[in-house]
């Protein structure tokens, strides 16, 4: 995601552009399953190009509680700000958006915020079907 520096317009641009879920990589509990989309609002000031950026894509993840696989969509705002000098050509968004996704994707992912979870007795999925344990507890 190349932008060269004087497209920029005095009020600031906005620029729309996709990462291939392979560049963004996965994650010990989740893997993007399609292109990241990403729209900046990329605005030129004094040595440094700050960009309001909005990224978004559907991931496949793992539930930390009972491991099953889901889907999710994921969404996020990020204030990225690149230093330039007189001589900047060219800054380039993606891969500082890549770093800026990777430091915040969740370590820990819920199916549900009330994922039950799995039994510790039998190791049942308590979603799916009640398990005998917990009403002899
Ligand atoms: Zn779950
Ligand atoms: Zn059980």
């Amino acid at each position: 995601m190349k932008i060269s520096v004087s497209d920029i317009k005095p009020e600031g641009s906005e620029v729309k552009c996709q990462i291939s879920n392979e560049i963004i990589g996965k994650t010990e509990v989740l893997e993007f399953i399609e292109p990241v989309k990403v729209i900046a609002k990329v605005e030129r000031i004094d040595e440094e190009v700050i960009a309001e950026t909005v990224v978004s894509g559907r991931y496949s993840a793992v539930c930390s509680r009972c491991l099953e696989e889901f889907e999710q969509l994921w969404e996020k705002n990020f204030l990225i700000g690149i230093e330039i000098d007189r001589r900047t050509e060219y800054i380039d968004l993606g891969e500082e958006i890549r770093q800026e996704v990777i430091l915040n994707l969740p370590t820990k992912v819920l199916c549900d915020k009330d994922c039950k979870g799995l039994c510790p007795n039998c190791g049942k999925n308590l979603n799916n079907e009640k398990c005998k344990c917990s009403s002899m507890s």
